[in-house]
């Protein structure tokens, strides 16, 4: 963090985004704001919090404010004589910044900074991969209940359902995001969230899901057959079997985010589905469902070992249906690891 002020030429910086709070400080609370100097570290928060604040909190000042946050940080901005400020520009309501700067004195500088801790944040410590590979086992054990759900004529939400309650019986805080269930038609939707339509007699169904433990979110996507699949069926299914693995193979540091997303399209393009892969490769994965690197088209920032990434390419057919694998793999030192251990064999119900 020093460093990443010291490129930045401030003097600190206002942390006000919940889960980079969490980062930094450990605190979980949902009302926090974190002053962030090379000499100290502040965490405000309000009166519901104070035990939590005190249990959790490490290295860092704790003020339980009475009130708004943002007025107590500017008292601290005035007492420690702060000259510049940045704040998360993509983290603050306009308004906020508005009241933010009116408060502070008139020679104290404010800038908006940019994914400053989001940039910390896609490397991961072991601490934080072990707590994804943890999420990560979790999460697969509710591929086993979907598998006994599914069956012509349950509701997709059904499915959902079975799954959800079983993540939250064996721990889960919640799901990573609401549950997909696509079946038939509705697999060639991308993000078709579990809806309330049966699952018909044959045809594919995508399922894409994860769970937070310890505040960690895993991401697994898997698709199956309901009745028996003809060649053109399994033709597809395959194809993107071997794009996920061909983009797999493709991870290692140095390796840019843009050359595992080419190298997904690529095996497609082989195969004669590119046409039909129509979003982004993948994404990083952490303390949110969605994090840095985008693995997406022409994306140039090279893979670092402790990077943990998904991998997700997927081909929709309109009116027919659609398939989408999907592993979280992590950066190591000299290639990749899958995380995620569920098989890739097509399985049929
Ligand atoms: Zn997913
Ligand atoms: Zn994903």
């Amino acid at each position: 963090m020093n460093e990443a002020l010291e490129r930045l030429k401030l003097d600190a910086l206002l942390v006000t985004h919940a889960v980079n709070v969490r980062y930094l400080c450990g605190f979980t609370g949902s009302n926090a704001a974190l002053l962030a100097s090379p000499r100290r570290t502040m965490l405000f928060t309000d009166g519901r919090y104070t035990e939590q604040a005190n249990a959790e909190a490490q290295h860092v000042r704790v003020t339980i404010s009475r009130g708004a946050l943002l007025p107590e940080a500017v008292k601290a901005i005035q007492r420690h004589r702060i000259a510049s400020t940045g704040i998360e520009a993509e983290h603050m309501s306009a308004a906020a910044r508005v009241g933010f700067k009116r408060l502070l004195p008139k020679r104290a500088r404010l800038r908006d900074t940019f994914a400053v801790v989001e940039h910390l944040r896609q490397i991961k410590e072991p601490a934080e991969i072990t707590a994804l590979r943890e999420s990560v086992i979790a999460g697969a054990r509710l591929f086993d209940t979907a598998l006994e759900a599914i069956r012509p004529g349950v509701r997709e939400i059904g499915v959902a359902a079975e799954m959800e309650y079983s993540a939250r019986r064996a721990g889960a805080e919640g799901m990573s995001f609401d549950t997909i269930v696509a079946a038939g038609r509705r697999s060639a939707l991308p993000h078709g969230r579990a809806s309330s339509a049966p699952i018909p007699a044959r045809g594919f169904v995508v399922l894409d899901w994860g769970v937070k433990l310890s505040g960690y979110c895993s991401d697994e996507t898997r698709t199956v057959h309901v009745g028996t699949p003809d060649a053109e069926t399994r033709g597809q299914y395959n194809a993107v079997r071997e794009s996920q693995q061909a983009a797999v193979e493709a991870i290692r540091p140095g390796a840019t985010a843009g050359d595992v997303d080419r190298a997904a399209r690529n095996a497609l393009q082989r195969t004669g589905f590119a046409r039909y892969f129509t979003h982004s490769t993948g994404h990083g994965v952490g303390l949110e469902i969605h994090e840095s690197p985008r693995v997406a088209q022409n994306q140039p920032d090279p893979l670092r070992p402790g990077m943990v990434i998904t991998v997700e390419p997927g081909v929709y057919i309109p009116n027919r249906g659609g398939v989408r694998i999907e592993d979280m793999v992590v950066v190591t030192a000299t290639g990749c690891e899958v995380l995620t251990p569920t098989s890739k064999q097509l399985i049929t119900l």
